[in-house]
């Protein structure tokens, strides 16, 4: 399923990468260098891995003739040492219920990936409860209803026109009484203004401790992988103002962009924990740095 995710990115690279290879073997000179830098740069991975990636080849195999799988192997190889990360799963209460945050801009992914995170602690065995805490959006409070329905689990959703901060403390209580074990946040998606942003969350965060000092255990962003490099400066913002924990990409089977993990793990200092590749509840794994530059090429 994983490899339907990042068939657009591995297409890219592979079928440009095997276009470079006319025939059997292929003299690595200056003109090869610039066209895989271009090819590198289209998945979005940013420039300086990119220069990275190709100094690499130039290194091992300038003036030679070589075989296609040689270079991919080099670009491999690089490309999971610049990730650089192991797989970073959510981290638990020790005792009582976990408590999840999740952020992001209205349509980077985000109620869908409530969904597709509640349906992951399901699967493990897990109590789940949902709370709808982008307030100012109805149709968001109403679609995580469906998917709280769909997924057989609970929805705590506030009086119209209630404050994020509320639902999300009235979630948490709910959680605590009934020994849910975990319990995921919904936040308002609006960017309006930075400072009002950080407001929102912060207050959010200040409810949620009133009941649990230790939480928020994670605090996740959803990030739209569409939108690519440009995706990470909101980024940034946002793991200021929630103090993120982590991140999901959301929507990787729909671009070839995939080459933009590679620029959040250099430019944004937060893991990406989860992957999001379709509209199903299901399309979601723990990131894997080695099986997704795997995936990349194959
Ligand atoms: P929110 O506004 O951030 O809560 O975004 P939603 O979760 O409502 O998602 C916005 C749109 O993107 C919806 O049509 C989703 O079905 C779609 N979507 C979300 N995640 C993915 C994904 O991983 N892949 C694809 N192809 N679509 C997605």
């Amino acid at each position: 399923r994983i490899r339907q995710g990042l068939k657009k990115t591995s297409q890219v690279l592979n079928t440009d990468v095997r276009d470079l290879f006319k025939s059997e073997g292929r003299l690595i000179d200056e003109d090869f260098l610039d066209d895989l830098r271009a090819i590198l740069f289209k998945t979005d991975m940013g420039y300086d891995p990119t220069e990275e990636l190709v100094a690499e080849v130039a290194k091992n195999m300038r003036g030679r003739v070589v075989h296609m799988t040689d270079v991919i192997d080099v670009l491999k190889t690089k490309l999971k040492e610049l990730m650089a990360q192991d797989e970073s799963p959510i981290t638990y209460a020790a005792s009582g219920p976990t408590v999840i945050m999740v952020c992001g801009v209205n349509g980077a992914g985000k109620t869908t990936s409530i969904a597709k995170l509640a349906c992951m602690f399901k699967g493990q065995g897990k109590s789940v409860v949902l709370g709808a805490g982008d307030t100012f959006r109805a149709a968001a409070v109403e679609q995580l209803g469906i998917w709280a329905d769909r997924l057989g689990v609970e929805c705590v959703k506030g009086p119209e026109g209630s404050h994020p901060a509320t639902v999300a403390y009235q979630a948490v209580e709910y959680a605590l009484n009934n020994n849910i074990e975990v319990c995921i946040v919904d936040t308002a998606g609006r960017l309006q203004t930075q400072k009002n942003l950080m407001s929102e969350l912060t207050k959010i965060r200040d409810s949620i401790r009133k009941q649990i000092p230790e939480a928020p255990h994670e605090a996740l962003l959803v990030l739209d992988a569409t939108t690519g490099q440009n995706g990470i400066s909101q980024a940034n913002n946002f793991a200021e103002a929630a103090g993120c924990t982590g991140i999901v990409l959301a929507k990787l089977d729909g671009t070839a962009k995939g080459g933009v993990v590679v620029a959040i793990r250099q430019q944004i200092g937060l893991p990406v924990k989860y992957i999001g590749f379709g509209e199903q509840h299901e399309d979601l794994v723990l990131f894997n740095p080695d099986k997704f530059v795997d995936e990349m090429f194959d």
